[in-house]
């Protein structure tokens, strides 16, 4: 786990059944309406004892796995946070429910690194831009590097 006063998160990894492993950031407790988006809370959510990624207190889709440990060949023990509402869980499901559980931190973890690579563009095409601007009104000289 590690720590970054600056922004105000921490990072845990967590192990997968598949045998992967993902990390889960922490951020600081967002604002009341932060998370209020209708992507995170879906008209017609789905059912919150098959799809473990839905929380059963604020319907957010944001639940993950703490822990997670198979305890016989159909079913795993598995230990869940809502980020939203900090609700906790610990549960045995079947393995079909596990699975889905699993493609969707899937589905979860492309989407930040999708955002997390157009986040770097961004930033990358702003430092540029500002580096020519720099060079631009000679305020860049050779002895600079
Ligand atoms: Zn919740």
């Amino acid at each position: 786990m590690s720590q970054d006063p600056d922004h105000r998160h921490h990072v845990r990894r967590v192990l997968l059944p598949s045998g992967r492993s993902i990390e889960v950031v922490y951020f600081d407790p967002p604002e009341p309406d932060a998370l209020s988006g209708a992507e995170l809370f879906p008209a017609d959510p789905p059912s919150v004892d098959e799809d473990l990624h839905v929380c059963p207190e604020c319907r957010a889709g944001l639940v993950y796995p703490l822990e997670w440990a198979e305890c016989s060949h159909t079913q795993w023990e598995v230990e869940r946070r809502c980020p939203n509402c900090e609700w906790q869980h610990v549960g045995r499901f079947d393995q079909d429910v596990v699975d889905r559980f699993d493609d969707e931190l899937d589905r979860g973890t492309a989407t930040v690194v999708r955002d997390l690579n157009r986040l770097m563009r961004a930033n990358m095409e702003e430092d540029i831009e500002r580096f020519t601007l720099a060079l631009d009104s000679d305020a860049v000289w050779p002895m600079d590097f």
